[in-house]
């Protein structure tokens, strides 16, 4: 894959030294390393880290907002150093009332659920979606509730954070997967149209380990929400609390007791009306393979090669009204919906993966991404989407599913650029004028750099001057989630092939 040189993380700015009026104008272009997150503080409302530059002394130290860094490990790292591993999890609001009791404390926000609620996040996106604004205060807050309200809370357990590699738990941690890879294997037996998905456990656990989604959090095919409602009587689809326990407590597998139940036959696999039943003859036949890697969460890749075209794996999630998922933008904010709904075009519907999702979320992003999704007839009422490859995927790819997430973005970037004449240097004038944007770290040759320029409402205050806000307002999309289908055009899927 074709690749710019490897360019440092971040724009540097001297909070302890203003420049001069007439400097201000011209924007510094000029792009420094992070050495390390050293500590962190409140300012306005805005969590800020304080930076040590590599070849700059700590008397050069500056604060900065989340969005300005572009250097995930390093903010991880400190972040696991800030948690006390021996206590961490009592420190997590098992309820939206414990979270409210914690709002005006703003001491335990910043040493306890920031930190927990950043590895959530990591964990939960895998570094796929990852939009701006959530390092205010009221953002973490609101993050925390979602996470709460949408029967999430798992999230907020699931980087495991050992005290030493020699920890009795981490010899847990591989038992635990073994069975979740038993489990996964004996349910996906009877989703048999699904491909067929390996985890790969790192040979040593170092200081995180992301936990894999729960499997009692999975949906293997779309689901109306008249399923979903159902979802206490059709079981298999939603299994109720495992009786087995993982790391924290968390419960991890749908209960054997529902499997045996399933091998026995005395449930009757829960079938969408009119949906085509592909135990026979499965669409999706590529192998894949889930493994984590460090502050990105779990990434999705292939097992084998494949040829241009190949239908891979279908998005899954509860079939609900688009006006869910613009109602979503407006209350729980960019992060929470741009990363749970994929609008289904010419329908008015979007798949909503709020409280259930599928592996597809562990897709990464690229701006010359290896996949694609299009439209599929299965049956039922409204089309599958379906990710396939755009080319030939091997080994030279790094056997890489990548898709373009923000392609849908890109009309709106251009015109805030029209509109608003960057002196030099576009990206480094977003910097400038403290707003909350996207900056691509992909590195391909095609990508723009800027991916998404914030439009929400919501208050940030960067060090050095008022935010500047953008012209546009959340009223102004069309849609609260990701537009992912390449166009409005459905196939069929036979034999693993695409037919118009
Ligand atoms: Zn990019």
């Amino acid at each position: 894959m074709a690749k710019k040189p490897t360019r440092l993380t971040k724009k540097r700015k001297r909070s302890s030294c203003a420049p001069k009026q007439n400097e201000q104008e011209i924007a510094d272009t000029n792009v420094y390393e992070v050495e390390s997150i050293c500590g962190q503080s409140i300012q306005g409302n805005t969590i800020q880290y304080e930076v040590k530059w590599k070849g700059y002394s700590e008397d050069e130290n500056t604060s900065e907002p989340e969005f300005r860094l572009n250097c995930d490990d390093k903010i991880v790292n400190y972040v696991t150093d800030l948690i006390d591993c021996t206590n961490y999890i009592e420190k997590i609001p098992k309820s939206i009332e414990a979270l409210d009791k914690l709002k005006a404390n703003k001491k335990a926000i910043l040493e306890d659920i920031a930190p927990i609620a950043y590895l959530a996040q990591t964990t939960v996106h895998g570094g796929v979606v990852k939009f701006a604004i959530v390092d205010t205060i009221s953002n973490i807050l609101k993050y925390s509730r979602y996470i709460i309200s949408s029967d999430q809370l798992y999230a907020m357990y699931a980087a495991y954070v050992p005290n030493d590699e020699k920890n009795e738990n981490v010899g847990n941690v591989r038992k635990d997967m073994e069975q979740w890879q038993m489990e996964l294997d004996r349910l996906q037996i009877h989703f048999a149209d699904y491909p067929k998905l390996k985890i790969q456990v790192p040979d040593t656990i170092r200081s995180v380990f992301y936990l894999p989604p729960p499997l009692s959090h999975l949906l293997f095919e779309p689901v109306t929400e008249e399923t979903f409602e159902k979802r206490k009587v059709r079981m298999y689809h939603f299994p109720p609390k495992a009786n087995q326990l993982s790391f924290h407590g968390i419960q991890m597998f749908i209960k054997p007791s529902h499997l045996d139940a399933l091998e026995q036959n005395k449930f009757e696999r829960a079938k969408e009306t009119d949906r085509l039943d592909f135990r026979k003859s499965p669409r999706f036949r590529v192998p894949m393979k889930l493994s984590q890697h460090y502050a990105r969460g779990y990434i999705l890749t292939l097992g084998e090669d494949v040829e241009q075209n190949t239908p891979l794996m279908l998005m899954a999630g509860v079939i609900r009204p688009q006006a869910v998922a613009n109602q979503c933008l407006k209350n729980d904010g960019e992060r929470v919906a741009f990363s749970s709904f994929i609008e289904i075009p010419n329908s008015n519907m979007c798949l909503d993966r709020r409280e259930f999702h599928d592996f597809s979320k562990y897709i990464p992003h690229s701006c010359e991404p290896t996949c694609g999704v299009r439209l599929v007839n299965s049956g039922a009422e409204f089309p599958d989407l379906v990710v396939y490859s755009l080319h030939a995927i091997d080994a030279s790819y790094s056997h890489a599913i990548t898709l373009d997430y923000y392609k849908m973005f890109q009309k709106d970037v251009k015109q805030y650029f029209n509109k608003n004449k960057p002196s030099s240097g576009k990206i480094f004038s977003l910097y400038d004028q403290g707003i909350d944007f996207l900056h691509c770290q992909c590195f391909m040759e095609k990508c723009p750099e800027v991916l998404y320029i914030a439009r929400s409402k919501e208050e940030c205050t960067p060090p050095l001057k008022k935010k500047a806000k953008t012209a546009k307002n959340q009223e102004s999309l069309d849609f609260g989630g990701l537009k992912l289908a390449d166009s409005d055009n459905t196939y069929m899927i036979i034999d693993g092939e695409f037919e118009e």
